[in-house]
């Protein structure tokens, strides 16, 4: 009886807790979720080279993405609001010209994950609408660039981020890039490719989806189709030659491998796409 009062307590207590902390088991193929991070309110488009009135829409979507992989997570951009500018009853929050209607945190609840059991952490680049919640994925493996991380650190900062909200990437595990392409998980089923002159180290990831087929999400290598189509670099480039340089490599990519570019902050196309909870495979 006493054995039982000690261990049934016991029992229930770590059955809740592996309930609490599971991540989702593994998928047997990749799976990306699509999060809806937020909105950009652009005050002034003339740096890409384009008039408001001259685009469908000035306005940018801001999504994050999640890939789960059967070796692992990894998670590609954070969002421009971090998750603490939610004040509690309130349905959105900003951060500049951004707003969001959720935490991260709490989209990724949705689908059963916590931010430490993502194993992977990759930022297109370091702008400060795509770090907002650096912070929360201190203890995955960082994914970057010696170029990147160099220009994240400095002193005095850019003005182009928000170092507050990445400021505990500068102790975790820390993978540097310099290949063109970085197979994440060795089955060439997601791989970081080197696309710079947005910024130092400016990456695309490219996806090998099972039914999908391959998808490219562009990070800022545009920020409108209209950018694209009528070849625009925009003035506030990094290094505007190696864009160019960038652009011609990865359109070329694209020709090869025959994947979709998703432009991440396309609002229209974005708005079109399936949004996590649901996901692509
Ligand atoms: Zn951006």
């Amino acid at each position: 009886m006493v054995l039982r009062r000690i261990l049934l307590p016991l029992f229930l207590t770590s059955f809740l807790t592996c309930l609490a902390v599971a991540a989702p088991p593994p998928p047997k193929s990749v799976h990306l979720y699509v999060i809806d991070c937020g909105v950009l309110d652009i005050p002034d488009t003339t740096p890409y080279g384009l008039k408001k009135e001259e685009l469908k829409e000035y306005r940018m979507s801001v999504p994050c993405f999640l890939i789960a992989h059967p070796k692992g997570t990894l998670m590609w951009d954070t969002a421009a609001v971090p998750d603490g500018n939610f004040k509690p009853g309130a349905s959105t929050a900003t951060m500049r010209y951004a707003t969001s209607t959720k935490p991260l945190a709490g989209r990724l609840a949705d689908i059963g994950y916590v931010p430490g059991d993502i194993t992977y952490l990759a930022l297109s680049h370091f702008h400060w609408d795509h770090v907002g919640n650096g912070n929360l994925f201190a203890g995955s493996t960082w994914l970057v660039t010696k170029a990147e991380r160099d220009i994240m650190f400095s002193n005095p900062p850019s003005p182009r981020t928000e170092p507050q909200n990445f400021s505990a990437l500068k102790n975790s595990k820390t993978v540097y890039l310099n290949t063109d392409e970085y197979d994440v998980f060795g089955d060439r089923t997601v791989i970081i490719k080197a696309a710079p002159g947005h910024s130092p180290g400016h990456q695309v990831l490219f996806l090998k989806l099972q039914k999908t087929g391959p998808v490219l999400l562009s990070g800022d290598l545009y920020h409108y189709p209209d950018e694209r189509r009528l070849n625009k670099i925009p003035a506030t480039e990094f290094n505007a030659d190696q864009t160019v340089a960038s652009r011609k490599a990865i359109e070329a990519y694209l020709k090869t491998t025959g994947a979709q570019l998703w432009i991440q902050h396309d609002l229209i196309a974005n708005a079109k796409l399936k949004k996590s909870p649901e996901y692509y495979e």
